[in-house]
């Protein structure tokens, strides 16, 4: 048992409700807008209804699904974004529990299609790590939901372009902190941005930071990539899986990024090998390291530019 798994059902009901009442008082969610779900048993999930204020539902008004969203009890109808829950569930056996929202300062970010900057504030390094920005797509069926399925493994936290934010974690409380931190430092970073200045701290310092988090239970795919060969602070760990043309930095730019000449972000990063291969070649991998893997990579990512240029032309 992890997380709430300690709980009865209508312990888990009456804080679900709870985290609704959060999450409507907090402004993330707008009248019926937003839904929670809980992991109760393998095949049973605990959810939100459709059309009803996440600020006032009591804990009967709440529906119980199966892994394929097909509704198993409740007076009232399910959600129907509950397939992007049930879709992150599948893919991640530790997830307990996601919510999903529209918090107004994070969903700016998904709105510009801005990457969420690194190396500002040290608890976003540690609590919320990478942050991924998912491709837009019609609410509520399932191609919406596989949009975040490239990232969904290497993050907790996705921000869904001109949508809102979906945060998951091992028991309710956990899912929806994360939406909080995600929110409130957005909201931050605007209002630094209006005072006109943001400062930076570098990859050592990151490097410092990401190094804490196997003390506090917290994974990061980072660590198992090897710190010094990433580009923490400049770049994205999902650049690699965005595919063209993927978020862009236009806003929030670290200044390591603005020295290399590359104002777009379009610097290096740590590669994942469990984020499919860039559909274009249009951000080659190259740390700066002269030999090894990475100029070995950026030798094969310009060749298969160039044979592709070439058979364009032959055609
Ligand atoms: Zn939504």
């Amino acid at each position: 048992m992890i997380g709430n798994g300690t709980m009865n059902e209508w312990k888990l009901r009456e804080l679900m409700c709870e985290i609704g009442r959060r999450i409507y008082n907090k402004g993330f969610a707008a009248a019926n807008d937003g839904n929670i779900s809980y992991k109760l048993a393998e095949d049973r999930v605990l959810c939100t209804p459709t059309r009803i204020s996440k600020g006032f539902m009591k804990p009967d008004d709440l529906c119980i699904v199966d892994l394929e969203g097909k509704q198993i009890s409740g007076k009232r109808k399910r959600s129907s974004e509950i397939l992007l829950h049930l879709t992150i569930m599948k893919a991640r056996a530790d997830v307990r529990s996601v919510v999903h929202c529209h918090p107004p300062h994070a969903t700016a970010f998904a709105v510009a299609k801005e990457p969420i900057p690194k190396c500002v504030l040290p608890e976003i390094e540690v609590f919320l790590g990478e942050v991924a920005i998912s491709p837009y797509e019609t609410p509520g069926g399932q191609k919406f939901a596989d949009t975040v399925l490239p990232y969904v493994k290497d993050t907790e936290t996705i921000l869904l372009a001109n949508h809102g934010t979906v945060t998951y974690g091992t028991d309710l409380e956990d899912a929806y902190f994360k939406t909080e931190i995600i929110d409130a430092y957005c909201r931050i970073l605007l209002l630094a941005k209006q005072l006109g200045r943001v400062n930076y701290y570098d990859d050592a310092k990151a490097a410092e930071l990401i190094k804490l988090k196997p003390n506090l239970g917290i994974p990061d795919p980072r660590l198992t990539l090897g710190l010094e060969n990433c580009d923490l602070c400049g770049n994205s760990l999902f650049r690699q899986g965005y595919g063209d043309p993927g978020p862009e930095a236009k806003v929030f730019i670290h200044p390591k990024l603005l020295a290399d000449g590359q104002p777009s972000g379009a610097g290096v990063a740590c590669q994942v090998p469990s984020a499919p291969a860039a559909k274009s070649a249009s951000n080659p991998p190259s740390n700066g390291h002269a030999g090894g893997p990475d100029m070995e990579a950026l030798v094969k990512t310009i060749t298969d530019q160039v044979m592709h240029a070439l058979n364009g032309a032959a055609r």
